[in-house]
């Protein structure tokens, strides 16, 4: 049985007590056994001193090329890593390339970036501005790599995406990384670590990998570091609210819980293409990865007028991925199982709070039998309220996200204020979809929702046939949402990048700014 070991202070290193195993949710299999690591002084200091120096003396042209170089290895172990992600992550192998392509594709998109960002170490932000009218003194702000060390800690959804997409920007930043992936899928984040690792692309120094638990490593944390978390909002919670991580001033970002919604538009149509783009975005964001992802639409409103045809055609689409929900290794399956029992237990809780402000029409979650497959299934779980439920923010599904392949469908009167209460209910989403040719309804939408979320997505019946499901989140575009989502924001380009770096105004003569900036 293969031990998984952590990369710490530039070598590989066995963790101490008790060996917990990592397991195939699918069937209860183990794959992998580890021991949480010791403590973890030693290896922060060496990524923050010997890392640390290394990535600064690099350009950011050559950090960019590192990045590349990764993107082509990754790309190399592709096949390998869709297997591991399908047996270690319950994955189909179109979940497992949603991990694993999009991290090679936040690689790529910052290698790119990296080639409009000028030849040097660090970044102009802004041009020259007269510090007063008329004055020889101007200012400009640079983005400058943080001296200290890029936590990053993962969520077990996207063992692949959330570490190689952190990994991708922070190097680029410039700051070394000690990531640490979820403990249940860590089987993945490993074999990728070993990659990097043995590749010898980074410096020494640049890249830290801790498997099991974070044991000492908050105790860590000083005032350049950065703490990239994804995770639940009650462990955001204890990371910020850690003595040592509030005196050191450490910058934290946080990545938690959604409560994401579809807003039906009220002139869309059944048999419309734009109908057809709602439900099958629904379906995609209800089941893809069995609901375990932090974008998935939990939160579906629908005008009273269009409910029951987009009920039945929900009913009717996840109705036949009930019947392939099973082993992704099995053929035609098209839902793998969550990713633990725990996992399961919680969802199986969350929907049982859900059933007192909602009607179950789908789904059973006690089902049992599936295929003769042993792991931790369940199957798609489709709630509706009442339009008067729908409105009060009390009402569980807008209080608890059910990390599972479980939404609700909410009616409301059609219009964009009713609308707009319900999404602003759910306390900061990460994104929400609107589907509507209404430019009247679209526009209000923006003005009285947009606050309330990290994206809004605005589909029409014209730019149908173009769109690509919400859940799906691309480098260029900024990752994160306000209240419960966290108030994060990650990737987004250049804004990614600002996340570990410092913007600091250089004030002087014009003539002397422009020869060093
Ligand atoms: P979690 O239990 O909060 O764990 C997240 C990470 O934090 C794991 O690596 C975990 O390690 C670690 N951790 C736990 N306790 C810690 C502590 N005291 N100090 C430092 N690290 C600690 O979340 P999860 O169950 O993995 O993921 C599911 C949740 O993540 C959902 O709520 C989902 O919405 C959210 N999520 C959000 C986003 C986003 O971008 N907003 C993306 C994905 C997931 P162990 O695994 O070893 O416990």
């Amino acid at each position: 049985m293969k031990e998984l070991q952590s990369y710490l202070g530039g070598a590989w290193v066995s963790g101490n007590g008790s060996a917990k195993e990592v397991v195939n949710p699918s069937t209860g299999e183990t794959l992998a056994t580890l021991r949480n690591a010791g403590t973890l002084a030693e290896a922060v200091s060496y990524a923050r001193t010997v890392g640390g120096k290394n990535l600064r003396a690099m350009t950011l042209p050559q950090r960019g090329e590192m990045l590349k170089a990764l993107a082509k290895l990754l790309h190399e172990h592709r096949e390998e890593l869709l297997d591991l992600s399908v047996v270690s992550g319950g994955n189909t192998r179109g979940d497992a390339k949603f991990d694993v392509d999009g991290a090679t594709g936040v690689l790529g998109a910052y290698a790119y970036l990296a080639k409009s960002l000028g030849d040097g170490p660090w970044i102009s932000v802004s041009e020259p501005v007269e510090i007063m009218r008329g004055s020889k003194i101007k200012a400009q702000d640079v983005l400058v790599p943080r001296q200290g060390v890029a936590f990053h800690i993962n969520a077990f959804n996207f063992p692949a995406w959330g570490m190689v997409g952190k990994l991708a920007v922070a190097l680029l930043a410039g700051m070394p990384v000690v990531s640490k992936p979820g403990t249940s899928t860590v089987a993945l984040a490993a074999r990728i670590g070993e990659i990097i690792v043995d590749s010898k692309l980074l410096p020494e120094g640049a890249f830290s990998l801790l498997v099991g638990s974070a044991g000492d490593l908050l105790d860590q944390v000083r005032g350049q570091d950065v703490i990239a978390f994804t995770g639940s909002a009650d462990t955001g919670l204890r990371i910020r609210s850690h003595e040592v991580v509030m005196r050191s001033g450490a910058r934290v970002n946080v990545e938690a819980d959604s409560l994401n919604s579809v807003i039906v538009g009220p002139d869309v149509e059944p048999g419309s293409e734009l109908f057809d783009l709602v439900v099958r975005d629904c379906v995609t964001e209800l089941t893809q990865k069995a609901g375990q992802k932090c974008t998935a639409t939990r939160r579906i409103l629908v005008p009273q007028s269009a409910l029951e045809s987009v009920r039945e055609a929900l009913l009717e689409r996840l109705g036949d991925i009930a019947g392939r929900t099973g082993d992704p290794k099995q053929e035609g399956m098209r839902m793998g199982p969550l990713s633990t029992r725990s996992q399961l237990d919680d969802a199986r809780k969350g929907i049982a709070a859900l059933e007192t402000n909602a009607r179950r029409i789908l789904g059973d979650p006690e089902r049992t039998d599936f295929g003769g497959a042993e792991g931790y299934f369940l199957e798609p779980v489709l709630f509706e309220a009442t339009a008067e439920a729908a409105k009060d923010p009390s009402s569980q599904f807008h209080q608890r996200e059910v990390f599972g392949p479980v939404a609700t469908l909410l009616p409301y009167d059609g219009t964009v204020e009713t609308a707009a209460a319900i999404i602003a209910a759910g306390e900061g989403s990460l994104v929400s979809t609107l589907y509507t040719d209404d430019r009247g309804f679209a526009a209000t939408a923006v003005a009285e929702m947009a606050p309330h979320l990290g994206r809004l997505v605005v589909a029409s019946e014209k730019s149908a046939a173009a769109s690509i499901s919400p859940g799906c989140v691309f480098p260029v575009v900024v990752h994160g949402g306000p209240g419960r989502a966290g108030g994060g924001a990650e990737l987004g380009g250049v804004t990614g990048l600002a996340l570990y770096m410092q913007r600091t105004t250089i004030q002087g003569g014009g003539s002397q700014l422009a020869r060093m900036l």
